[in-house]
């Protein structure tokens, strides 16, 4: 019985792995640069004795991408509607200068 278990979650595993490289042989194959990430995430997978390495760098290199992308929007200039009265405020503005709204959070 136990062993019929054991088999039934072995060709389990093995058939969703297969699947598994269905997809991504699939999507590594695709052309149209949509699924960039995921290829080079594939890339990395098939790519030997680094892919454990490269697999975990991946999200940690995205968030602090994201994070110094975030920086640099944060200081660059801008002009947008203040969100209570509607009148152009920038950058510049910590205040709204025609209702004075608060608009930067204090750093
Ligand atoms: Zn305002």
């Amino acid at each position: 019985m136990m062993n019929t278990i054991a088999t039934a979650i072995v060709l389990a595993v093995a058939g969703a792995l297969v699947a598994a490289m269905i997809v991504m042989i699939r999507i590594s194959g695709d052309d149209s640069g949509k699924h960039t990430d995921l290829k080079q995430f594939v890339e990395a997978l098939f790519g030997g004795s680094a892919s454990l390495a490269a697999s975990k760098e991946t999200p940690e290199e995205r968030q602090a991408e994201k994070a110094i992308a975030l920086q640099a929007a944060a200081k660059q200039p801008f002009t947008e509607p203040c969100p209570a009265c509607g009148d152009p405020v920038t950058h510049q503005d910590v205040d709204c200068p025609s209702c004075g709204l608060r608009l930067l959070s204090p750093q």
